[in-house]
């Protein structure tokens, strides 16, 4: 059977996900925790309080809802959250929705992961069909690294990188533009990271989450931070897209591959596909509002997939044009309430 043909028999009647603005809905990020063993400064306060476990849809549910996706045409997901590594026999949602790959039912399931626990599951994340994952990386230096993320140890995320590159995955590493933090190692992140084959992606901080300080403190336009790469390296605009806020330059130097996501700069709204699940089984059509659609109800009403499909297409028709994150808002106030760490980078 044709990849084609297998879409057409996954589509449900009423054809796949599409939105009020035309944009076909392909891509899901899904939290599966809140929980981190890290508490970087711009992600969570240090004392967060973490959701009651009863709240939390268990792995099998979370199978279920990736599969009413896949059947709405959903082709890619990526496990995020919190720390996917910490959520206990996690490795068992790789394996169900790496025979979902097998079946045809999905594309690609990918990972985003601070590292800490990679060294452990590397192996078994290529053996349940994991190809590519991303590292979060905001510094080389080992003090920076322990006061970003209040306790982590940089050997541990080096080493489970290295182990990943050993496993067969194919890495991006993601790196937080931090103002009068880690602006000066972006040409010490360009090698670090081209020098071993990986994508690096700088990231705007974005104001979400509450409690966690002046923000203006910590923001950094890339605009600035590519004018300054641009009189070290030569970057050269490619039309690589992953549908996502990124945009993907080439360093001649190293050949490697620079994204620049500028979610408070750069306007990525009008090709947006994704939609993210959280650990609760809360949908958000849009990382930057707060509208929202509760999809563990229908699940849980009945073992069958319609409640739940019906759910998630009227969510859809609530997908909004675009987004709210403008600079003047990037003050004290976050412009979302709720952390990254729940709705997933
Ligand atoms: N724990 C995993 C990790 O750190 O990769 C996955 C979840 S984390 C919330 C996903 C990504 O969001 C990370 O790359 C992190 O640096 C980024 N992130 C968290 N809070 C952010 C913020 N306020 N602005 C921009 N990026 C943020
Ligand atoms: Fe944890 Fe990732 Fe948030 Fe850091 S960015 S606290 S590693 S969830």
């Amino acid at each position: 059977m044709t990849i084609l043909e297998r879409r057409a028999t996954a589509s449900p009647p009423g054809g796949p996900l599409i939105d009020s603005f035309g944009r076909a809905i392909s891509y899901l990020r899904v939290s599966v925790t809140d929980r981190c063993d890290f508490r970087c400064v711009y992600c969570m306060s240090e004392d967060m309080t973490f959701l009651p476990k009863k709240d939390l849809l268990s792995l099998e549910e979370l199978d279920r809802l990736i599969g009413a996706f896949a059947k709405l045409g959903t082709r890619r997901v990526r496990l995020t959250g919190g720390e996917p590594l910490v959520r206990r026999n996690v490795m068992s949602l790789f394996e169900t929705l790496g025979s979902r790959i097998a079946a045809g039912e999905l594309d690609e399931v990918t990972l985003t992961t601070n590292g800490s626990q990679l060294a452990r599951f590397a192996d078994q994340l290529y053996g349940s069909g994991v190809r590519r994952i991303n590292v979060s990386l905001d510094t080389l230096k080992p003090d920076r690294f322990t006061r970003i993320t209040r306790w982590g140890d940089i050997n541990q995320v080096l080493a489970g990188i290295d182990a990943a590159l050993v496993a067969g995955l194919k890495v991006k590493i993601n790196t937080v533009a931090l103002k009068d933090f880690n602006e000066d190692e972006f040409d010490d992140l360009i090698r670090f990271a081209h020098g071993r084959g990986m994508d690096l992606s700088l990231i705007e901080a974005m104001p979400l989450g509450e409690n966690i300080g002046d923000r203006t403190d910590q923001y950094l336009p890339l605009s600035q931070v590519r004018e300054r790469l641009e009189r070290e390296w030569t970057l050269e605009e490619t039309d690589y897209r992953t549908g996502g806020p990124a945009r993907y330059l080439r360093v001649a130097e190293s050949g490697g591959r620079l994204g620049l996501i500028t979610p408070m700069t750069h306007n990525f709204c009008s090709t947006c596909n994704r939609v993210r699940v959280t650990c609760t089984g809360t949908l958000y059509m849009c990382l930057g509002k707060d509208d929202c659609a509760d999809l563990r109800g229908p699940l849980r009403a009945s073992d069958g997939d319609g409640d739940v499909i019906a759910a998630i297409r009227e969510a859809m028709t609530r997908k909004p044009k675009g987004h709210d994150f403008v600079i003047e808002r990037f003050t004290t106030a976050p412009a979302v309430s709720r952390h990254m760490s729940v709705t997933g980078g």
